[in-house]
């Protein structure tokens, strides 16, 4: 490919590391460069439209062009563009979103601590434990476990916590104290004839045995996203969630969910946590908090989570961590917009309705010869592909399947991403119908140019 050489491309090429990108590869393909967005639609210098099947990274609930978030961050520029929340100091967007995030969230809930990525968040919330477990004279409690396949970000302890194995190799990762149990994926991980229950029960047991083989008196924490959306977007089994809760309560094991793709609608519900029966004892956002038009991200803690690390600071003299431009009042104001709209607009029923019937007309989808596994709810979704679908195998190189048929749709104009074979679909909760109706259309189109 040749690229003129002052193009946005050609300097992208020069200028550019990205992350989740083949760093060499990128030196002869370059970029596609996004260039304005309408909807759930964005457009590339080119002109040419697509939809945003991904809400750019699960992100955009409100779409690509919301001009009242653009107003928000506008009117908090002018009033007070910054502000931090360190010595005390505070300001009234991040009070007010602190206070809002309380009164949604799913189970009563003490205080929210305020970050600026899912992976900062994260890995604050180990610290934080491990702190805790140091104010209760547990020092010895300071394990973690999280699932193969879950996703919980990149920073040294996230990228730990996540189950895949490209976050590791090379990064000298996992750190100490991280462990990981079994991925709920019954199409994958299930035993010849097992039936999801059994699966669950399964899970549940290794789950028990790893706790009593680590000494329960060691394990501190459970990570996990309500549906697993990195990783392929695993919807577990219906009984999963209480038979793992029932195990972790058994040894008084924290439970974090991790609901920065979940929360806020995703799921048909506003937290992952609700359409889950999930009792978290932390809950990290990120991502559909902002629709990420900014980068603010932060977690809730109940009472006993927080009561010990009170003691503590009390104790030491001063919570020692906290981040510059945590709660930011502009990312706040933006925040606090985003939480009215899709609050007045009712953008949770809507990610049910329209997500159920992306959910009915993605399984049409099932008798193609290349789809092994139409996974899915409300507005998040996986296409499974394979070669042989009596054997689930796909292409010889992993991701080749995925990665051809995402090229294809791409053509066809819609934004998707391969999580290795399988098509992940995360559109943002304005979709309407018809704009599910010519996802199809394309979707049809790329499965038989795959073939
Ligand atoms: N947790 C989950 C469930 C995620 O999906 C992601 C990002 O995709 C993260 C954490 C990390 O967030 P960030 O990329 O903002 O660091």
């Amino acid at each position: 490919m040749t690229l003129h050489p002052n193009s946005a491309e050609a300097r992208d090429v020069a200028y550019h590391l990205h992350g989740y990108t083949n760093a060499r590869a990128h030196q002869q393909t370059g970029p596609v460069v996004i260039e304005r967005g309408e909807g759930a639609y964005v457009y590339d210098s080119e002109g040419n439209r697509y939809f945003e099947g991904m809400a750019g990274l699960w992100s955009t609930a409100v779409g690509f062009s919301e001009r009242r978030l653009a107003q928000a961050a506008a009117r908090q520029m002018e009033k007070l563009p910054y502000y931090h929340s360190f010595g005390g100091r505070s300001h009234g967007p991040a009070i007010d979103l602190a206070e809002k995030l309380i009164e949604l969230a799913p189970v009563p809930m003490s205080k929210v601590f305020f970050t600026n990525s899912g992976s900062e968040a994260n890995d604050t919330v180990l610290k934080l434990l491990w702190y805790r477990s140091n104010a209760m004279g547990q020092p010895h409690r300071k394990k973690v476990i999280s699932r193969l396949r879950g996703y919980h970000g990149v920073t040294i302890a996230s990228a730990s916590m996540t189950g895949l194995p490209i976050n590791h190799a090379s990064f000298d990762l996992p750190i100490a104290n991280v462990l990981h149990t079994g991925c709920p994926h019954h199409y994958r991980e299930g035993l010849e004839g097992e039936s999801e229950e059994q699966f669950a029960t399964r899970l549940a047991d290794d789950l028990e045995a790893m706790i009593q083989a680590e000494g329960p008196e060691t394990v501190m924490a459970f990570i996990a996203e309500p549906v697993m959306g990195a990783g392929g977007v695993v919807v577990p089994p219906a009984t999963y969630w209480d038979k793992i809760q029932q195990v972790l309560n058994r040894h008084d094991i924290l439970l974090i969910a991790d609901e920065v793709i979940c929360g806020f609608g995703r799921t048909g519900q506003m937290f992952g946590s609700q359409t889950y029966g999930m009792k978290p004892d932390i809950l990290v956002m990120s991502k559909q908090l902002t629709s990420t038009y900014f980068p603010l991200s932060a977690f809730m803690i109940n009472a006993r989570v927080f009561e010990p690390i009170a003691d503590e600071s009390n104790r030491i003299g001063v919570l020692g961590h906290g981040f510059t431009g945590a709660g930011h009042p502009v990312g706040a104001a933006i925040a606090l917009e985003n939480l009215a709209i899709i609050q007045e607009r009712d953008l949770v029923a809507n990610s049910a309705e329209v997500g159920g019937y992306l959910q009915a007309e993605l399984r049409t989808l099932a008798d193609h010869p290349l789809v092994g596994e139409v996974r899915g709810v409300a507005l998040i979704a996986g296409i499974e592909l394979v070669l042989d679908k009596a054997a689930k195998t796909a292409a010889e190189t992993p991701g080749k399947l995925g990665g051809y048929a995402a090229a294809r749709l791409f053509e066809h104009g819609v934004i998707s991403r391969a999580a290795v074979d399988t098509i992940t679909l995360c559109p943002p909760l304005i979709v309407t119908r018809s704009d599910i109706d010519g996802l199809l259309v394309a979707l049809r189109k790329s499965l038989d140019e795959t073939l």
